[in-house]
C-alpha cells in the first residue's frame, strides 16, 4: 500500500487524487497546495466567473471538490503549503513549513505561473492565473475605467470581453499582427478579431508594450508606434512559465517543464511522474515533446497517471488534443494541432451562417486538427474520424453533410 504523494492542487493534481480512490487504491493519498482553501477550476477565472456578482456561491461553483469529499475519500490535503525541495533519493519532498513529507510514489503537478510582466510600475498592472488574481481584476473592471489587455491570445481577449461586459473601454494590444492565428489558424482569427471590434474592443495589433509607467487608476502605456494609451489598469497576460523552481537541484531532467517519457515518468529518478501544465512528453504525433496549457490534457493526464499507478498499465499516454475558448457568446473548440506547413480547408461560412469548420492537413496532407466556431456536431464528428485516421477529404465531404 505505497503512499502516494501529490504536489500542486489544481486541475491534475486533484483529478490524480480522486481518480486513485475510485480506481481503488487503498494506500495513503497526501495532496499538496501552495494556494489556501479548496482546490478550483481555473478556466471560469476569465469567463463565467470574472463577470459573477463574486457571491460564495459562485465561487464554490469553480471549486474542484468539496471539503466532504476530500474526507470521505481519505485524501489527506495540506493547503497553503508550497513544496520547496526534492530529493529523490531519499524519497522526500521538502515544504515551505519546514516539514517533510516521505513518498513512495510522487506525482508533480504544480503547473504553471503566468509569465511575469516586464513592467512594474507599482500599482495598477494585473496579472490572471489564481482566484485572488481574478477577484482584484474583477474590482478594478467594475469601476468601468479604461483597461489596457497586453496580450491578445485566449485569456487575454477573454479578460477584454469581460471589461466590455463591466462596461469599461478596453484595447488589446499586441506585437504580433494577428494573434488569435496561432490559435485558430488565420481562417477564424480574422473574424474573431471582427467580433471583438463589434463588441467594443479595440486593438493594437502589431505594437509591441515599450513601458509602463504611473499608478493604479492613472497608467500610461507606452507602444513601440509612439502612441501612448492611457489606462486605469492594465491586464498583463504574455503567457506561462512551468512552475519548477522548487525542482532545482533534484536531478530531474527540466527544460520547459518537467520532462518525461512516453508514460509520463519523471526523467532522472524513478517512481516520480509529472502531469498537466509543468509537463513536457513525447506526443506520438509531433517531433519534438510537447507542454500542453489545456484543461483537457491535466485531466486526461491525471486519469492516466492514476490508472498506472493504481492498476499498472502497458499504453503510452494518447492526448486528446482538445482545447476550447468562449468568446462573447462564440464556441471555439479545437481537437488536434496546426502544421505550420500545412494547409486548411474551410467548411461553412462563419460571417453567414454563425459557425464554421477548419479542416487542417498536414505537410503530407494528412489531416491533423479540426477548428470549430458554434459547431460542436461538426466538432464531435471530425474529432471521431481524425481517431479513425480518416484521410482530410473524407472528413472535410462528412462535415459538408452536416451544413
Ligand atoms: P495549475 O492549474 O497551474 O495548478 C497548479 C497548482 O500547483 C496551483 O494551484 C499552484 O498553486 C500549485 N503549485 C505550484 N507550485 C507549487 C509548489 N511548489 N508546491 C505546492 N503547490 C504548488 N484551458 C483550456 O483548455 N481552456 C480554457 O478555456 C482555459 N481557460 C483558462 C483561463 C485562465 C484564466 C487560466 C489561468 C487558464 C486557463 N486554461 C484553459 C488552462 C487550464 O486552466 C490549465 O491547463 C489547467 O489549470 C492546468 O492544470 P494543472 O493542475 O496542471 O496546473
Amino acid at each position: 500500500d505505497r503512499h502516494v504523494v501529490i504536489v500542486g492542487a489544481s486541475l491534475a493534481g486533484t483529478r490524480t487524487a480522486q481518480g486513485l480512490r475510485t480506481l481503488g487504491h487503498t494506500g495513503r493519498v497526501t495532496l499538496i497546495g501552495a494556494e489556501s482553501g479548496l482546490p478550483y477550476d481555473r478556466p471560469p477565472l476569465s469567463k463565467a466567473l470574472l463577470t459573477s456578482d463574486w457571491t460564495p456561491s459562485a465561487i464554490d461553483e469553480v471549486r474542484l471538490v468539496a471539503a466532504t469529499e476530500l474526507e470521505d475519500l481519505a485524501i489527506e490535503y495540506r493547503s497553503g503549503t508550497a513544496a520547496i525541495g526534492l530529493d529523490t533519493a531519499a524519497k522526500l519532498v521538502r515544504l515551505a513549513d519546514g516539514s517533510e513529507v516521505g513518498y513512495d510514489v510522487l506525482v508533480i503537478a504544480t503547473g504553471a505561473a503566468a509569465r511575469p510582466s516586464p513592467w512594474d510600475p507599482g500599482s495598477g498592472v494585473h496579472q490572471l492565473r489564481t482566484l485572488d488574481d481574478a477577484r482584484m481584476i474583477a474590482g478594478r473592471l467594475a469601476l468601468k475605467e479604461p483597461v489596457v489587455v497586453v496580450g491578445g491570445g485566449f485569456i487575454g481577449t477573454e479578460i477584454a470581453a469581460a471589461a466590455v461586459h463591466y462596461g469599461c473601454p478596453v484595447v488589446v494590444v499586441d506585437p504580433v499582427p494577428e494573434p488569435m492565428a496561432r490559435l485558430v489558424g488565420p481562417e477564424i482569427a480574422g473574424s474573431l478579431v471582427g467580433l471583438h471590434l463589434r463588441n467594443g474592443v479595440q486593438t493594437r495589433f502589431g505594437a509591441g508594450v515599450v513601458g509602463i509607467e504611473g499608478r493604479a487608476g492613472d497608467l500610461r502605456v507606452e507602444l513601440s508606434t509612439g502612441e501612448h494609451l492611457e489606462a486605469s489598469t492594465a491586464v498583463v497576460g504574455i503567457g506561462s512559465v512551468p512552475a519548477t523552481a522548487w525542482l532545482a537541484g533534484s536531478g530531474l531532467t527540466l527544460d520547459n517543464g518537467v520532462v518525461t517519457d512516453e508514460f509520463l515518468r519523471a526523467v532522472g529518478a524513478a517512481d516520480v511522474y509529472a502531469i498537466g501544465d509543468v509537463a513536457r512528453w513525447p506526443h506520438a504525433g509531433r517531433a519534438q515533446a510537447v507542454r500542453a496549457e489545456h484543461w483537457t490534457n491535466a485531466g486526461d493526464q491525471a486519469r492516466y497517471v492514476a490508472t498506472a499507478i493504481a492498476r499498472g498499465t502497458a499504453a503510452a499516454y494518447a492526448s486528446s488534443d482538445y482545447v476550447w475558448s468562449d468568446q462573447y457568446d462564440w464556441k471555439v473548440n479545437a481537437v488536434g494541432w496546426r502544421d505550420p506547413r500545412g494547409t486548411s480547408v474551410v467548411v461553412g461560412d462563419l460571417e453567414e451562417s454563425g459557425r464554421t469548420a477548419v479542416v487542417h492537413l498536414d505537410a503530407e496532407g494528412a489531416a491533423c486538427g479540426v477548428v470549430t466556431v458554434n459547431w460542436v456536431r461538426a466538432l464531435n464528428q471530425a474529432r471521431r474520424r481524425l481517431l479513425a485516421g480518416e484521410p482530410g477529404t473524407v472528413i472535410v465531404g462528412a462535415l459538408r453533410q452536416l451544413l
